[in-house]
């Protein structure tokens, strides 16, 4: 399977607001960034910080929206609109990925830049919180043209980054090749090799061994914690996964491989389901031939939006915001959802699953291990010293396994749920390093 074949795996749900025909449920009044500052505003309230809090953590601190203009393969030019959103850097550089997809726009820029600020915090890593993206189907263009939007989207948006600034990495339709030009645009720019500039490269330019299938290690690492916390056996364990691209895909096959029965998988062009369990290998090899999960033989043909309300032990949403709403949260038959993706759930989706004894792994835990790894890649360039495939593997048990602890813990001792924990614990670190620093002036 080619890399553009991969990312057209995530971008098979629209979020909310966005679909091509037809209401979306709860579309009209809320998006990502609604989603984001109700959760934010709970734990400042919860915590008792006080406006004044509410309003710094609340407002990015750094906006900018760039036109994009670019010579396409016919000669023609077009002007595509990105953009680039630094949440906060109080912790450290701003980090947070790309995302080439139809559906970006600044608001949802806003609330994925907001979230990566409390993922950094959450994992411990140095970093505050940004995102990036432009507006365009990356499967509309060429190589070339994809080179030239992101070459000029790098050099538009040249004044917030770098390594100690503002550090890009791959999300929803880039990947190691984006990151590969960015940071040699970048480079150029300077007159010399800047690794750290951004993360998730190709190993050969400076990226790290395990950063490819992190995000998917560390939502394994996490569905397995969860079941065990509910007394459940692995061996004897349930999964479906929503989404076959860079989460999805890796995430089904460790599952696979620690014993999990994967029963059902989807991606943008339909759902495959064997109640005895996929085999993983099998379907890679089969995507990798024919491009989708669509047609494998090892399962039954099953409607992609069905795959969410499958009966199961653990449901990981693993393509985009927006999947679980108020209108099919009542069908979810799983015990356990792992937010493989950012944002898959609505708030009133989140208050109905609630409701029902869903155990809901927030996105800032669960698909944290891609940023963790992204850390250690940039440590990594930053000494010129490169660590073990082991190594990496195991440090991002290690963050991954203490992040669990602490949100569990606190969502134990605080009667919270795992997500108002978790962002409680993020925001209470993020405004502790306000608070230490002061206001200036
Ligand atoms: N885009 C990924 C995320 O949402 C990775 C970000 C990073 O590694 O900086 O977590």
């Amino acid at each position: 399977m080619t890399s553009e074949e991969n990312e057209r795996r995530e971008h098979h749900h629209r979020p909310r607001g966005h679909r091509a025909a037809g209401p979306a449920p709860d579309a009209h009044t809320l998006g990502p960034l609604d989603d984001a500052q109700a959760q934010l505003a709970f734990a400042v309230e919860r915590l008792g910080l006080g406006p004044g809090a509410h309003a710094v953590l609340s407002a990015p601190r750094r906006e900018l929206t760039v036109s994009v203009p670019v010579r396409m393969d016919d000669g023609s030019t077009q002007v595509f609109t990105g953009h680039r959103v630094q949440h906060n850097f109080t912790r450290g550089p701003a980090k947070g990925g790309v995302r080439y997809a139809p559906t970006v726009d600044l608001d949802e820029v806003r609330a994925l830049a907001m979230w990566m600020t409390w993922k950094c915090a959450l994992v411990d890593v140095p970093y505050g919180g940004a995102k990036g993206g432009i507006n365009i189907d990356p499967r509309s263009f060429s190589q070339g043209e994809l080179e030239r939007i992101t070459r000029r989207y790098t050099s538009e948006i040249m004044p917030l980054i770098g390594p100690d600034q503002d550090i890009p990495a791959p999300d929803v339709g880039t990947s190691e090749q984006t990151m590969a030009w960015m940071m040699d645009t970048y480079s150029v720019n300077q007159g010399h090799t800047v690794l750290g500039v951004v993360t998730g490269k190709p190993v050969s330019v400076g990226g790290s061994l395990g950063r490819a299938s992190a995000t998917s290690r560390g939502v394994a690492h996490i569905t397995l914690l969860a079941l065990a916390h509910r007394g459940l056996d692995h061996a004897r364990s349930t999964a479906v996964v929503q989404g076959f691209g860079k989460v999805g895909r890796d995430a089904a096959r460790l599952l696979a491989e620690s014993g999990v029965r994967v029963i059902a998988v989807s991606d943008i062009d339909g759902a495959v389901h064997n109640p005895d369990g996929l085999d993983i290998h099998a379907l890679m090899r089969h995507v990798d031939a024919t491009g989708s999960v669509a047609g494998f033989g090892g399962g039954e043909a099953i409607d992609g939006e069905a795959v969410l309300e499958l009966e199961c032990d653990a449901l990981v949403p693993a393509a985009t915001e927006g999947v679980l709403t108020d209108e099919n949260a009542d069908r979810v038959r799983a015990g356990i959802l792992v937010e493989g993706a950012n944002g898959p759930t609505t708030k009133a989706a989140d208050a109905i699953l609630a409701r029902r004894g869903v155990l809901v792994v927030p996105d800032i835990l669960a698909n944290a291990g891609g940023v963790v790894v992204s850390y250690f890649e940039w440590v990594q360039a930053n000494q010129a010293y490169w660590w073990s495939e082991d190594e990496v593997n195991e440090r991002l048990r290690d963050r991954m396994t203490s992040a669990w602890h602490a949100v569990l813990t606190y969502s134990q001792g605080q009667e919270l749920s795992l997500r108002q924990a978790a962002t409680c614990l993020a925001v209470q670190r993020v405004w502790e390093a306000h608070r230490l620093r002061g206001q200036y002036p």
